[in-house]
């Protein structure tokens, strides 16, 4: 018989998590002005909310955390991550963030300008903030076919070459550089491909232009291409991750997510202008330049997960649990953007909800449903989350109306997908009679999703 599939790591530390009665949940639910983000941690029984920050460290991450060099300047720890983020990306410079925002916010400082424009895929929620809050434009040039959640394509993440090539015939003397995000989060956690990667690179070269990686999940994207693309069966991680950053210029990252830490970002590149220019900035938000935003000890834990995250045992035992998850999914017929990317199932709440009106907000209307329902959070990736139009001030419904559902890295076992999927499933039997969503009392300018205060309709 064959041998099932089984974890690539035993447990050897435990929290405990408490359930909680429905009842409890309508109480903390209305304090929290129905934002899952206003919840205490301790109302949550399994928390879906985000893969970010929230893995569980290894044991050699812990023994690392020991060796760390809090020395103000010149510290070790960032030496050793330095050379470890070298060894995986070859990007020579390196300059330590509290978070991946924060080296957007300093790369950006130096490289966007009012009236810049900046194409890319899906921008995340933080990089458009940083490009907005400057008074440029984040320009979306993903593939189309990303909008449809029940195609099944391989790499539904990829920038589409037709709109990156008109952007920058029309723009090209605006556009300070092209972004990439691996893999693409807001359309799936859905991977981008080396030869969309190329193909970018390709227009870049020909207007002259750099590429900038937002690689959160460079290491799950790295995943898709070995497990996907052709003639990468056989190549290791790690040298797949040296080719996707062969064709980039430069990367900004949230080590929260494939770094495995809860805290910590970089930045990093080939070019000597950009560090120079990034520096300036690094100083007085972050930090001196051997620590940025980070202490020792976390550069040192980040060393060894960005060493760990880039061994194929460890990505497929990630992957492989959501997609045990979306397995369970399919056998309850509930639609979510296929195929499942590598860090999140993200339910097509349009397709759920569909007597909620758009201007109720079905995906936050499922998310608070689920939550009510067992206790399990997650996060609304949709209208709310798009914020207002910058200029017209109207809400943009343009885009998908997602309820994520993020896997934390190494922190619950399949039983608790089960869990997840019942949850989601007696949600899913009585969408017919949920008909009212919700309605924003409170909001802020921009990422108003974390603090925005809603009511239910009845
Ligand atoms: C999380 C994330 C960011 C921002 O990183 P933080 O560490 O949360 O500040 C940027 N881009 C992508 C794609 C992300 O997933």
């Amino acid at each position: 018989m064959e041998l099932p599939f089984a974890e690539s790591w035993r447990i050897k530390m435990v929290e405990p998590i408490k359930k909680s009665t429905r009842e409890e949940r309508e109480q903390w639910m209305k304090e929290a002005d129905y934002n899952l983000f206003q919840l205490r941690s301790e109302q949550v029984y399994i928390d879906c909310l985000t893969d970010s920050g929230t893995g569980a460290m290894s044991d050699r991450q812990w023994a690392a955390v020991m060796m760390g060099d809090e020395s103000y300047a010149g510290s070790s720890s960032f030496f050793h991550l330095k050379e470890t983020i070298n060894k995986i990306t070859g990007f020579e410079y390196v300059i330590p963030t509290h978070q991946g925002r924060a080296a957007e916010n300093v790369l950006f400082s130096h490289l966007v300008k009012a009236g810049s424009i900046v194409p890319g895929n899906s921008h995340f929620d933080t990089t458009k903030g940083h490009i907005e809050s400057r008074k440029a434009t984040a320009l979306d040039c993903t593939i189309d076919e990303a909008k449809d959640t029940q195609l099944e394509i391989p790499f539904k993440g990829n920038v589409d070459p037709k709109k990156l090539e008109t952007a920058l015939a029309e723009h090209h003397e605006n556009v300070p550089f092209i972004i990439v995000t691996i893999t693409n989060n807001t359309a799936g956690g859905q991977p981008v491909s080396m030869q969309n990667l190329r193909e970018v690179r390709a227009i870049a070269d020909k207007y002259g232009k750099r590429v900038v990686l937002d690689s959160a999940r460079f290491a799950e994207n790295a995943y898709f291409i070995k497990t996907r693309e052709e003639g990468y069966a056989d190549k290791t991680i790690k040298e797949i991750a040296l080719e996707m950053f062969s064709l980039a210029d430069g990367m900004t990252m949230s080590a929260k997510k494939d770094g495995i830490v809860n805290m910590g970002g970089f930045i990093a590149t080939r070019h000597e202008d950009w560090y120079e220019g990034a520096k300036r900035f690094c100083i007085p938000f972050e930090g001196y330049l051997t620590y940025g935003g980070m202490n020792g000890r976390d550069m040192e834990a980040l060393a060894v997960g960005l060493d760990e995250n880039t061994e194929f045992d460890n990505l497929e035992t990630r992957i492989h649990q959501v997609e045990f998850l979306a397995g369970l999914l399919d056998e309850y017929g509930i639609p979510y953007q296929r195929p499942v990317g590598g860090h999140a199932i993200f339910v097509d709440a349009s397709k759920v909800l569909t007597n909620v009106p758009k201007e109720e907000f079905p995906a936050q209307t499922l998310a608070i449903e689920l939550y009510l329902e067992a206790g399990v959070r997650g996060c609304e990736i949709g209208y709310i989350l798009a914020d207002r139009d910058p200029v017209t001030r109207e809400n943009r419904f343009g885009g998908l109306d997602l309820l994520r559902l993020c896997v934390a890295r190494r922190v619950y076992t399949d039983n608790h997908m089960r869990v997840i999927a019942a949850a989601l499933k007696n949600v899913f039997d009585r969408r017919d009679s949920i008909t009212r969503g919700v309605k924003i009392v409170w909001e802020a300018e921009l990422m108003r999703h974390f603090t925005v205060k809603l009511e239910r309709l009845q």
